[in-house]
């Protein structure tokens, strides 16, 4: 069994509301929504953070990015916008230690960040 939770939820030993998937990537509501629409676009294949990956994974990133962009279109955020966001270690607000882009819209969103 996997230990890392969304190497679980990718697995499905942990449900959660999928709202995309392929061969690489798995997509997923997130639990505690800060906006509303609050998606987790996560690779398959674990790596820790953006500090984790090698130019071997430069498909995969830009994969992760096109699908981000498909799905604002398909949750209705391509008018109003939207954030992709991905935290990064300890003071970057990390909590989850597998990469993972957070994809944020439904409301005005504040800038800078917290
Ligand atoms: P981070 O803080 O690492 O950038 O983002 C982790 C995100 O994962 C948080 O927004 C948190 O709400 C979400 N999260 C934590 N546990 C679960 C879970 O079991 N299921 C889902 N769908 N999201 C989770
Ligand atoms: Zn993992």
């Amino acid at each position: 069994m996997a230990e890392c939770l969304f190497c679980r939820i990718v697995a499905k030993e942990i449900p959660s509301k999928v709202v995309y998937e392929d061969k690489q990537v798995l997509a997923f509501h997130d639990i505690n929504p800060a906006a509303p629409v609050h998606v987790l676009i996560v690779p398959k294949q674990h790596r820790t953070s953006l500090l984790d990956v090698t130019p071997d994974d430069q498909a995969v990133l830009g994969h992760l990015q096109l699908v981000a962009g498909q799905l604002a279109r398909e949750l209705g955020l391509e008018e109003r916008g939207f954030r992709l966001v991905s935290n990064c270690g300890e003071e970057g607000g990390q909590t989850i230690g597998h990469l993972h882009f957070h994809l944020l819209g439904g409301r005005t969103l504040q800038w800078p960040p917290g």
